[in-house]
């Protein structure tokens, strides 16, 4: 399992969804912490290797919630704050895909102008790929599937798994 998430974290490392730092834009909001967040969504067996001072880990249904302090070792970061706004969705035939991931629209002006900012070819790529290396794990499987039900139940009133995939389609300078 840990082979896994490390292969899939590894992928993640580097890619960032805009060639400059998207952060810088909105202030960094997906790293703010916020009142009416309940935490980040941990993969199954991901607590084991995140190691920061700052991360307070919650049980929760389904499985482990990650707080931070809106500061942590970028090394560090967890599966979901790198692939983020996007998600390695499943789906029912099991093929893996990365869409914007409608939980992210009230927050990252990247999913709200997705047909204005493209976002990087690689940091696409490495979220579908990333989806791929964890659907080998039978417990990563259930969570990502689990995950795209949950964007289903959401996409029933927006729709953003249907638009064509979030990837520049000219080259950015
Ligand atoms: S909220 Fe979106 S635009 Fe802002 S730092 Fe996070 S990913 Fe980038
Ligand atoms: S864990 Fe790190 S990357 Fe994720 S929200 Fe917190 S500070 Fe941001």
């Amino acid at each position: 399992m840990a082979d896994a998430i490390e292969r899939a974290l590894a992928l993640l490392e580097d890619v960032t969804p805009l060639a400059a730092d998207c952060g810088q834009v909105c202030d960094g909001r997906c790293c703010q912490p916020s009142a009416d967040s309940e935490g980040m969504r941990l993969l199954p067996g991901e607590q084991e290797l995140l190691a920061d001072d700052g991360f307070v880990f919650k049980d929760a249904d389904g499985g482990v919630l990650l707080t931070c302090g809106g500061r942590c070792r970028r090394e560090m970061r967890p599966f979901m704050c790198r692939v983020f706004p996007l998600f390695p969705y499943v789906d029912g035939s099991g093929r893996v895909r990365a869409v914007y991931d409608p939980r992210s629209f009230r927050l990252c002006p990247l999913t709200r102008n997705r047909a204005r900012v493209p976002l990087r070819r690689d940091f696409v790529r490495a979220v579908r790929r990333a989806g791929r290396i964890l659907m080998q794990d039978t417990a990563c499987a259930a969570f990502l599937r689990e995950q795209s039900r949950e964007i289903d139940d959401i996409n029933r009133l927006l729709t953003l798994t249907d638009e064509r995939p979030p990837i520049a389609r000219r080259k950015l300078r």
